[in-house]
């Protein structure tokens, strides 16, 4: 009985140094292991920041590789727009000192990953989008002229009135075939078979559609911008006086009526009081149509 009661105390202090000796070693473990995982927690979040800052390089990268690309696209289009630009003036092209300027971009390509570099691919794209900015206005407006252009040359008489333009007599003195008489010719006279169809060279309204004595049938047609044409000697009439006509819609059929030694159209083209050559303003196009018009209106 006191034996078991002297040992069980022995037994505690033996086991309460014991416990203190784990204890400590446990902690120790313990610390040691916390230091551990909290390496691993930092060293884990180190490769992750690195993976970051991997992939915001190659997002860097690519974003500078889109904005060359755009930088390429751009340039295309500045380069056809000034061209354009310059036919439209009746000049020819030549890439501006501008141009040249944009052509470079020159912090773009060497552009290093880091925030200097960032900052001059910031200042690249913040050029390149005002550039394209100036060139998108740039292009409509020329948009805007091609279209005011355009239809001002639907009513200005640009194409010929049969599907081929065989000239058997120019505009201007001449001697007359039918006596032999030095005289004004006042347009084209036009090869063609009989029946060959005559079209109206731009749009406008028939004035008149019927026998004008030596001219035979003839339409004339108002264009309502100066411009008036006259297509005689016609052996039938397609349209009425009164009738809009388009340009290039068929109003005759060429024939030998009225003064004439055989079938043709004559052809005339008056702008207001004068009568011009029909030559002056055929084939006029989108480039030439504003400079023939202030020649015309002289
Ligand atoms: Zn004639």
């Amino acid at each position: 009985m006191f034996m078991t009661e002297r040992r069980e105390p022995r037994f505690f202090r033996f086991s309460s140094t014991a416990v203190r000796w784990s204890l400590m070693a446990s902690g120790v473990l313990l610390l040691v292991l916390t230091l551990w995982v909290a390496r691993y927690i930092y060293l884990e979040s180190e490769v992750r920041n690195l993976a970051g800052v991997k992939q915001m390089q190659e997002q860097f990268e690519a974003l500078k590789q889109d904005l060359s690309d755009e930088i390429e696209k751009f340039q295309a289009l500045q380069e056809k727009v000034r061209k354009l630009e310059n036919q439209l003036k009746g000049k020819s092209y030549a890439p501006s000192r501008e141009d040249a300027e944009t052509q470079n971009f020159p912090v773009l390509k060497g552009a290093p990953f880091s925030p200097d570099g960032m900052e001059d691919v910031l200042q690249a794209y913040k050029l390149f989008t005002s550039r394209r900015g100036e060139l998108e206005s740039q292009y409509n407006a020329l948009n805007e002229e091609v279209a005011q252009r355009l239809s001002l040359l639907e009513y200005v008489p640009s194409i010929p009135p049969t599907s081929t333009l065989s000239i058997s007599s120019g505009f201007g003195y001449r001697r007359n075939p039918m006596n032999g008489r030095i005289d004004f010719h006042p347009g084209l006279d036009i090869r063609g078979d009989p029946l060959d169809l005559v079209r109206a060279t731009a749009s406008g309204t028939v004035t008149f559609a019927g026998w004008k004595g030596g001219y035979g049938r003839t339409v004339v047609i108002d264009h309502g911008n100066g411009f008036v044409t006259w297509f005689a000697h016609n052996y039938s009439l397609l349209v009425q006086a009164g009738e809009r006509v388009k340009k290039g819609q068929a109003i005759a059929r060429i024939g030998s009526s009225g003064y004439t030694t055989g079938p043709h159209l004559h052809y005339e083209v008056h702008y207001g009081e004068k009568i011009i050559d029909p030559r002056i303003v055929l084939n006029v196009n989108v480039f030439t149509v504003k400079s023939i018009l202030s020649r015309v209106r002289r």
